[in-house]
C-alpha cells in the first residue's frame, strides 16, 4: 500500500508534471499556473480517496474472519489505527475541495492573513498551504507559546 500520499514531494510524480516554468513577466496565478495545481490537486484528491475506499473495503471483508478473541483484539488494534489515519486522510481530502474551490473562485495562491503571492515552489512542496512562509512562521510560532 503505498504511504506517501501525504508526502509533498511525491505529489507532482503523482500528477504527472514537473516542477512550474514560468515564462519571465508571466502572471502570477494566471490560467496556466491554475491549471497546473487544479492538475495536482485533482490527482492528489483521486489518489486519497482510493485509499480511503480500499480501507474500508480491507476492513468489511475482514472484520467477520477473527472468532478468537485475541485475535480480535490485535485487529481491532490496527482498525482503529487505520481509521484514525483515514481521519487524516479524509480531512486533507476537505482541504484539497476546499483549494479546488479557491482555484475556481480565482483566489487561490495567496496568504489568508497577509494577502502577498504564497509563492509557486511552496504551493508545490505544499499545495493546500493558505499562509505565506512568514505567516506560517508567525502562526507556529503562537501556537507554541499558547500550548506553554
Ligand atoms: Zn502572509
Amino acid at each position: 500500500m503505498p504511504t506517501s500520499t501525504n508526502k509533498p514531494l511525491g505529489i507532482l510524480a503523482l500528477a504527472g508534471v514537473g516542477p512550474y516554468q514560468e515564462k519571465a513577466g508571466e502572471e502570477y496565478m494566471g490560467e496556466p499556473q491554475l491549471a497546473h495545481f487544479k492538475k495536482i490537486l485533482d490527482a492528489w484528491r483521486i489518489q486519497l480517496r482510493e485509499e480511503v475506499d480500499r480501507t474500508v473495503t480491507h476492513m468489511q471483508d475482514e472484520a467477520a474472519n477473527f472468532p478468537d478473541p485475541v485475535d480480535r483484539a490485535a485487529q481491532e488494534e490496527e482498525f482503529s489505527l487505520e481509521l484514525r489515519t483515514r481521519d487524516r486522510e479524509r480531512k486533507l481530502i476537505k482541504k484539497i475541495e476546499k483549494t479546488l474551490q479557491l482555484i475556481e473562485d480565482d483566489d487561490f495562491g495567496f496568504c489568508n492573513s497577509c494577502g502577498i503571492e504564497i509563492g509557486i515552489r511552496r504551493l508545490e512542496a505544499r499545495p493546500t498551504a493558505d499562509l505565506c512562509i512568514e505567516c506560517k512562521t508567525l502562526s507556529e510560532i503562537k501556537e507554541r507559546q499558547m500550548a506553554g
